[in-house]
């Protein structure tokens, strides 16, 4: 069952050179998150997304009218923005005035992901993948519906945009037998990135550690048996 939280827009950047490979866009991020991910770096926005002020959408179009031209697109994140109930009106919106589109997603809404992408919306998608699918709720940090989460990676993988999965490995969440589990989960995709995890006093749990370079670059070459392009970043 899809459901709503009642969140607003708690962050604008206004230039990303990271968010969108090779662009220059612009960041939405919404508050509010149903994963607990004791890595998340946007402690605040998931936690207490009502301590931060929401930012009219109105005043980011207008923004945005002053940036065609000088930014390529526009990247809406979170806390995870398909609980969002206004999301696809912004998205809408947005593409509207001539951006692409990047939708960072945990995948935990498939249905809206279609939605999305069957209105032509998205040019990208970055999905999540907290770990192999038994250990999904310890690393996710909450019970979840599993179906969902093979659902949406299946609708990405079926689609005609470019998209990416990414996972940020951690030390005490990630072991050899995961990633070979992963491999198999994400048999045939595109594109995988491994991210290096930046401990942070702003994370759930600040007590994790990152995996070294070496694990990392073993954990690539055990992914590129199954997916075509699989890389690091942050290492
Ligand atoms: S899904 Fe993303 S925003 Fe939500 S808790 Fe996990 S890392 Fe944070």
């Amino acid at each position: 069952m899809l459901y709503y939280i009642n969140m607003g827009i708690k962050g604008y950047e206004k230039l990303s050179l990271v968010d969108y490979d090779l662009k220059l866009s612009a960041t939405i991020f919404f508050g509010g998150c149903n994963f607990r991910c004791p890595f998340c770096h946007n402690s605040s926005l998931v936690l207490n997304p009502n301590s931060v002020q929401d930012i009219p959408f109105c005043e980011i179009v207008e923004h945005l009218k002053k940036r065609r031209g000088i930014i390529d697109a526009v990247t809406f994140t979170g806390g995870e923005p398909t609980l969002f109930k206004e999301l696809k009106t912004y998205v809408k919106q947005v593409k509207e005035l001539g951006f692409l589109i990047k939708l960072d997603t945990n995948g935990s809404n498939p249905s809206v992901i279609k939605n999305l992408l069957d209105e032509n919306l998205l040019d990208y998608i970055a999905m999540d993948i907290k770990n192999s699918l038994t250990k999904y709720p310890f690393t996710c940090g909450v019970q979840i519906n599993i179906e969902n989460i093979i659902k949406s990676i299946e609708i990405i993988m079926d689609s005609n945009i470019d998209y990416e999965f990414r996972t940020t490995l951690i030390k005490e969440h990630h072991l050899e037998e995961d990633i070979y589990d992963i491999s198999n989960l994400l048999k045939g995709a595109k594109k995988m990135t491994l991210q290096k995890y930046i401990p942070s006093e702003n994370c759930i749990d600040a007590s994790l550690n990152e995996v070294s370079k070496e694990d990392a670059s073993k954990y690539v070459s055990i992914l590129k048996k199954t997916i075509s392009d699989v890389s690091l970043r942050g290492y």
